[in-house]
């Protein structure tokens, strides 16, 4: 014989059950969103992480962070990039140049620090340079410094599968680092090779006119927010006024591929960021 508090108590099971079934389906679903089928496993051979797991010394870098207040009036977008342009120093080559080609060139051509000399190659950035998204990483690690370009190693194949499973392809967005040559042994950008090399990220917003920006890692959004946070702190204000263009912080994959609890917060910030780029993309600002 059943007592009734014995079929309550079964059917509190059952629900909770059948709530935790429903949970893991949407974690499941989520994280075949991310990364598929291909969800790199740790000791993927040929593949090379940078390590980002250190704090930057940032103390030195310019606050480029903005309050709410220096964003432009409706109708006069064009202030912002004015803005950007104030942060070059004034007697950079930067400011002759107005194309992204210019800029690879200058790249390609320059010793700014120690690090241009001993990099294999410069990975100035690539994608479309009409880009409304623009992704910026920290620095680039031995793959990147192999083929050039930034985001083509273990990291940057995963960030690929994130921005496709909300609809970005690699060829629509403009992809760059904050340095533009690989630190030796992927030690964490100095202050001075930040110093030197963020003029050009800067030039490159300006010329891209990226309407939402994703910086992906702390040390590409303290850099860029001009704060010295935990990636937490960064994620709390999900988007940040940068002289006027919206940006979001989130997870590098880097840190998808060591810790899988990353997975679904990084999740939520894209959806979040889709959502926000077909708001403005909609509204044509
Ligand atoms: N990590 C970065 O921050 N940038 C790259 O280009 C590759 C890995």
């Amino acid at each position: 014989m059943v007592r009734g508090n014995e079929i309550f108590g079964r059917r509190g099971l059952l629900n909770q059950m059948s709530d935790l079934t429903q949970d893991i389906k949407r974690i499941l679903e989520d994280q075949v969103a991310i990364a598929g089928n291909f969800l790199p496993l740790p000791n993927d051979p040929g593949s090379h992480t940078p390590e980002i797991s250190h704090t930057p010394e940032i103390s030195h870098t310019p606050n480029l962070g903005s309050q709410a207040s220096d964003l432009g009036e409706p109708g006069e977008p064009d202030e912002r990039w004015s803005r950007f342009l104030s942060l070059i120093p004034p007697d950079s080559p930067l400011h002759q140049m107005t194309t992204l080609e210019q800029i690879t060139e200058y790249v390609a051509n320059t010793v700014l620090v120690p690090i241009d000399e001993t990099r294999i190659n410069p990975v100035p950035g690539v994608g479309n340079p009409n880009a409304d998204l623009m992704v910026i990483g920290e620095a680039p690690g031995a793959d990147e410094d192999k083929k050039g370009e930034p985001f083509v190693g273990r990291a940057g194949r995963l960030l690929d599968k994130i921005l496709a499973a909300v609809n970005f392809a690699r060829n629509d967005i403009f992809i760059a680092n904050i340095l533009k040559s690989r630190p030796t042994r992927n030690r964490d950008p100095k202050p001075d090779e930040i110093e030197a090399h963020l003029p050009i990220l800067l030039r490159q917003i300006t010329i891209v006119r990226p309407k939402l920006i994703l910086c992906v890692g702390r040390v590409a959004g303290n850099v860029i927010t001009g704060q010295n946070s935990t990636l937490k702190a960064l994620r709390q204000r999900n988007f940040h006024d940068f002289h006027g263009v919206p940006l979001m912080v989130t997870y590098h994959p880097a840190a998808l591929l060591r810790s899988e609890q990353y997975k679904r917060p990084t999740w939520e910030d894209v959806k979040a960021l889709r959502a926000r780029y077909d708001e403005l993309v909609n509204a044509n600002v």
